[in-house]
């Protein structure tokens, strides 16, 4: 082909187009109707004469359907043979649309006012803040907590292991402690007190809810190490707050015992050393006061309150904060979700605020708040913050600070 001939194949494509282009522009508007006929005076020719085409002959009616231009409507209704004509219409299935059981905002949620900080906090976690739940492992895929799932492991008798099996839930506990404090704020089941934040499912409980000391340590350390396995990547001595490292910077353990080996302490220390905030519940005996680890100064214990704010006999006394822990609504295994009752249930709602402490303040200042201790006062630390805004309307023996408080916790940090 020379480029004379060239030019003139490509000038008859471009007017073969045009023309396809022009004819698609105007398409002529057809609509269907129904035309009832007087079947011994009527010549089905008129449907072609005005323009239409029959669609349908129906054999129990005398009548058939045309589509044909909706101005020709008109031509055809005066046709011979033609009883009525009436356009076509629509219908649609009966049934009423399912309608999900809309999200509901547990009361403990509402109590601590979580939901009035979701706006300040939204975002602020990213990559950088991770709760890590020290207990029978998590229902990973529960379709209100997944998205939030960012590692888990099991360190079941020693033996360490990352494969999902091997930290399923089959219990239910830690699922419900991670719904408290990070299910989704979504259009289903509930939503926790820290609906971005990631977790790290750590499996140091069995599925009979039992666990041993030496496992509760083996815990503890791979929340310091993270999914990469080495406490200081970059070796800037910053563990905690550090986008460069992935230790969790909160520890909640919804688990106790009445004695620990010193050893336990010995990790608890070395966490809190890193700047890792460790809350832990503090037993449902009525004792006098919190059980291990709850116990030690480096550990925020929390006791329990119900819906009108009373603490309930079996929660332990001396706390350091306390928050709602009777009849909470959380993620269950198997897609469910479940009411349940103990200091198990209080001490993911201050997990979940301290979250939104190191969030929002991470966003604001690229670091993260000390810890403080369990007697501060003050507002530049993680318990002084805790212990300074917290509902302080009972004794000290039976409440600590008092309930905790998640609005006045996050306006604190950033103030
Ligand atoms: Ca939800
Ligand atoms: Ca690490
Ligand atoms: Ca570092
Ligand atoms: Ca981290």
């Amino acid at each position: 082909m020379n480029g004379r001939e060239a030019i003139s194949t490509l000038l008859i494509v471009l007017v073969v187009f045009s023309y396809i282009g022009i004819t698609m522009a105007e398409p002529v508007e057809k609509v269907r109707v129904i035309v009832t006929i007087d079947k011994s005076n009527f010549n089905e020719r008129v449907v072609e004469k005005v323009g239409g085409q029959v669609k349908i002959r129906y054999k129990i009616i005398p009548a058939i359907v045309v589509e044909l231009p909706e101005s020709a409507v008109k031509h055809l209704e005066k046709a011979k043979g033609v009883v009525r004509v009436e356009y076509d219409g629509e219908i649609h299935i009966l049934g009423r649309p399912i309608t999900q059981p809309p999200q509901t905002i547990p009361w403990g949620i509402e109590r601590i006012k979580a939901p009035d900080v979701w706006q300040i906090t939204a975002g602020a976690s990213d990559g950088v803040i991770e709760v890590a739940i020290l207990d029978t492992g998590i229902d990973y895929d529960h379709p209100d907590l997944q998205d939030n799932i960012k590692w888990g492991i099991s360190v079941l008798r020693g033996r360490i292991s990352t494969n999902p099996r091997s930290y399923i839930d089959r219990n239910g506990h830690g699922t419900h402690v991670a719904g408290t404090i990070a299910a989704l704020n979504n259009d289903i089941g509930v939503v926790g007190v820290a609906p971005e934040v990631e977790i790290y499912a750590i499996k140091v409980l069995g599925n009979g809810g039992i666990g041993s000391w030496s496992d509760l340590i083996l815990g503890i350390e791979q929340a310091l190490l993270g999914p990469d396995g080495v406490l200081d990547a970059d070796g800037d001595g910053i563990i905690v707050g550090d986008p460069d490292d992935d230790a969790a910077e909160v520890i909640s353990m919804s688990l106790g015992g009445s004695s620990a080996p010193d050893s336990v302490h010995d990790a608890i220390s070395e966490a809190y050393q890193l700047g890792v905030v460790l809350i832990a519940a503090a037993g449902n005996e009525g004792a006098e006061y919190p059980s291990y680890p709850a116990v030690y100064l480096e550990v925020i214990a929390v006791g329990a309150t119900d819906i009108d704010d009373q603490v309930p006999s079996w929660s332990n006394r001396h706390p350091e904060i306390v928050a709602p822990g009777v009849d909470i609504l959380s993620t269950y295994p198997d897609n469910t979700y479940k009411e349940l009752s103990g200091t198990s249930m209080a001490a993911p709602h201050v997990s979940g605020v301290v979250a939104l402490i190191q969030a929002v303040y991470y966003n604001n200042y690229g670091t993260v708040l000390p810890v403080g201790t369990e007697d501060d006062l003050t507002t530049d630390t993680v318990r002084g913050i805790l212990h300074t805004t917290a509902d302080n309307i009972g004794d000290s023996i039976f409440y600590g600070y008092g309930i905790v408080r998640a609005d006045l916790a996050v306006q604190a940090a950033i103030s």
